[in-house]
């Protein structure tokens, strides 16, 4: 099958590049999340990019064989490799064992996953699951010669990989004047942890027998040694947020391609942070918004989801409140919008002019994933007279596959119903949100008005009445128990023209 060209912004070579991957399946692997604690809005940012770029894969016609390990151990409170490992600390924090917490936070990851439309993967690895496959790997680094041992540890000696600071473009010698953090035995800053030994004074929940010794794998390892198992020596894509660029990835590189000689990633694709006015949204700062906190709000998730692509995912995003209300009313207008679309089921719309509509929107997809882009050719398609309901549904239908938001779903919003008796005339008014006594009083007064025109038979007072609801948005029904039902869909309308 014919692909389409997708452009992507390749962090290795520092510009857009065009797609050209090795392996079919394409191979796509993702830094997961560290299972200590909630997952924030910020990570979910990251794994709502990479959604959208395995989205973007199969619509340009690649297969695509796409995993995200779980961290469920080795994650040290430091990049530096000293302090305590997250799980440890989530565990004592929680007075729980490391397996429970982690356990815990990946059922709660998965109700993140799925309450944001992001597709499962097709494996979740799990670090833990995979230690004799790293033990393999350091073991294949300390044959190579790229190893040294210190007190509490297997470190990668960086010295002996001449491209170590190829990648993220550090500088050597800024790195040795930084060199005042904690370093332990280590012999340079740069020099991380493969295997750290258990401490000698107390007894991890997590450790494992190797051939040096009791201990547990270092965070970075866990990575290439799930990615060489279940993907291959040279993958083809691998993401995760801009954070990892300096640290996690530059080490993944490092040992990956000392280990096999290979080149380990084609393309290296980071997502940039949601930023609060305060800084960076992080876990370990303790004041991280949750989509549990979202929907505590009344926020659809689906509308985070939006928000996200009011940014391009190479930039930062300033996240507030109002940002993503204002994104849940895009949401909503958007969606009214495709449900007001006449659809003639005898139009058959051809192919061709379905790819055509489709342009400009797949266009900016395929230019590095711009979605404020892509989101504006929505609008540009469904704003465009020229083009019939049919052909816009089949487009929405198409341009969902990326989006994922739902756009055909219908909110179900929960309806009130208060019910009162006025002169013998019961009346019963459906609404959504709160009902302003304003309203509540034409209403009545309107719908006792009507009925005293009937009785009357002053047909055209009521017809007039009847008139101004049909206007007003308000839909009048006579129920079998002779009460009057008035059911508002718009409160602000239909105060404004029955007052
Ligand atoms: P963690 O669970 O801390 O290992 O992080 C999971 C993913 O979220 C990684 O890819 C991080 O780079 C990413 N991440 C962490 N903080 C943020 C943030 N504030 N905005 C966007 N992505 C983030
Ligand atoms: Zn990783």
């Amino acid at each position: 099958m014919k692909k389409r060209d997708l452009y992507l912004y390749n962090t290795a070579s520092g510009r857009k590049e065009l797609f050209e991957p090795k392996n079919d399946p394409v191979q796509m692997y993702c830094c997961g999340p560290t299972v200590y604690n909630y997952a924030h809005i910020g990570n979910l940012r990251t794994y709502i990019f990479e959604d959208v770029l395995r989205r973007a894969l199969r619509a340009c016609g690649y297969n695509v064989r796409h995993i995200v390990n779980i961290t469920d151990v080795g994650h040290l409170v430091s990049d530096a490799d000293t302090g305590e490992d997250k799980m440890e600390t989530g565990a004592a924090r929680e007075g729980k064992s490391v397996w429970d917490i982690a356990a815990f936070y990946t059922a709660k990851f998965m109700d993140d996953i799925s309450a944001l439309n992001i597709q499962q993967p097709d494996l979740w690895p799990k670090a833990t699951d995979y230690i004799p496959q790293m033990i393999n790997m350091v073991k294949s680094l300390e044959e190579k010669g790229f190893t040294y041992r210190t007190d509490d540890g297997i470190y990668f000696d960086t010295a002996r990989f001449p491209a170590y600071c190829d990648f993220a473009h550090l500088d050597p010698s800024s790195l040795r004047a930084g060199e005042r953090v904690d370093m332990g035995d280590k012999r340079s800053v740069t020099d991380f942890a493969l295997w750290k030994f258990s401490p000698k004074d107390s007894k991890r929940q997590m450790e494992w027998e190797s051939p040096w010794g009791i201990g547990f794998p270092g965070w970075h390892i866990e990575c290439s040694a799930m990615a060489l198992k279940e993907l291959s020596e040279s993958i083809d894509i691998h993401c995760g947020g801009a954070d990892h660029i300096r640290v996690h990835h530059t080490n993944e590189i490092a040992q990956s391609e000392a280990a096999t000689g290979k080149q380990f990633a084609k393309y290296w694709l980071h997502g940039e942070f949601l930023v609060l006015d305060k800084g960076k949204m992080a876990k370990s700062g303790g004041n991280f918004v949750t989509v549990d906190k979202l929907k505590e709000q009344g926020i659809n998730p689906l509308a985070y989801r939006m928000f996200c692509f009011s940014a391009h995912y190479r930039s930062p995003l300033s996240f507030s409140f109002e940002g993503v209300e204002a994104s849940a009313h895009g949401l909503n207008n958007l969606k009214k919008t495709i449900a007001g679309l006449h659809s003639d089921e005898s139009i058959i719309v051809d192919k061709e002019y379905l790819q055509k509509i489709c342009k400009p929107f797949m266009d900016a997809v395929c230019d590095d994933l711009n979605m404020p882009r892509a989101i504006a050719a929505v609008w540009e398609v469904l704003h465009d007279k020229s083009i019939n309901g049919a052909a816009k549904r089949l487009f929405i239908e198409e341009a969902d596959k990326i989006l994922g938001l739902d756009l055909f779903s219908v909110d179900e919003e929960k309806s009130s119903e208060i019910i009162e008796e006025i002169d013998g005339v019961k009346i019963s008014i459906v609404f959504k949100g709160d009902l302003s006594n304003n309203l509540k009083d034409s209403l009545i007064e309107k719908v006792v008005s009507r009925k005293k025109s009937r009785a009357q038979r002053n047909f055209a007072e009521a017809d007039r009445i009847r008139d101004l609801f049909a206007a007003a948005g308000v839909i009048v029904k006579d129920l079998p128990d002779g009460a009057t039902q008035c059911v508002v869909d718009n409160q602000q309308k239909a105060e404004d023209l029955l007052k």
